[in-house]
């Protein structure tokens, strides 16, 4: 795995593509816990993402991070804009004097914490850091190959279903209370559909 422009613009475009075509499953989980918008703000934000591609593609990796960070704040609005622009933005700033894929989990850290401050929130609180967290677990613990890409797939998936019994705490879906226990959170589960589109194109030319 290494990141040449070709992988890069793989990766982006898969990651885009896969939650455009996720929209309507992630309005559909918004409507249950929220106001209904996090397929359409996602959309936006990804199709602007998709639009910079040979732009995107021809960066180094850590100024591509940052590009689609600086897209997603300007697009996608709602809670989850600033939250998704601050994980690329810090995972690019990471991945500046870092190698990858030495030190993926580093760089991918960077992006949890900066999700984590800038929302003001931990795990277990029913919001995209009960994926995001884990994953970055599992990237800690797994030496990197092709077993960690099907564990990372498998720690995203699980960990967005653990987010349905949880009552939310953060966020819009907080408003309801225990009326939130019961549906998958609408931010784990954008989160899984872009580790799962990673997971994929890796897989894909491994
Ligand atoms: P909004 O809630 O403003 O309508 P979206 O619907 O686009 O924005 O995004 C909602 C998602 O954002 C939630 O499902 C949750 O995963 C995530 N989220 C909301 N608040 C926080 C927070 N403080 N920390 C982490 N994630 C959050
Ligand atoms: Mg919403």
């Amino acid at each position: 795995m290494s990141l040449e422009p070709e992988m890069l613009k793989s990766l982006v475009k898969a990651a885009a593509e896969q939650v455009i075509a996720s929209a309507a499953e992630l309005t559909a989980l918004d409507q249950a816990v929220g106001d209904g918008d996090h397929g359409a703000n996602m959309k936006r934000g990804f199709e602007a993402v998709l639009g910079k591609l040979e732009t995107i593609a021809a960066q180094r990796p850590d100024e591509a991070l940052k590009t689609i960070g600086k897209t997603l704040v300007m697009t996608v609005g709602g809670a989850s804009g600033p939250l998704y622009g601050s994980f690329f933005l810090a995972a690019g700033d990471a991945l500046c004097n870092k190698q990858l894929p030495a030190d993926l989990a580093e760089v991918f850290g960077s992006g949890v914490n900066a999700v984590s401050s800038r929302g003001r929130s931990k795990t277990g609180e029913k919001t995209m850091l009960d994926v995001l967290f884990p994953v970055w677990e599992t990237l800690q613990s797994e030496a990197i190959g092709p077993d960690l890409i099907a564990r990372v797939r498998t720690t995203a998936q699980e960990a967005a279903a653990r987010t349905a019994p949880m009552q939310a705490t953060k966020g819009r879906a907080s408003y309801l209370g225990a009326r939130s226990i019961g549906h998958v959170d609408p931010g784990a589960r954008s989160s899984c559909v872009l580790l799962h589109a990673v997971c994929d194109t890796l897989e894909a030319r491994t």
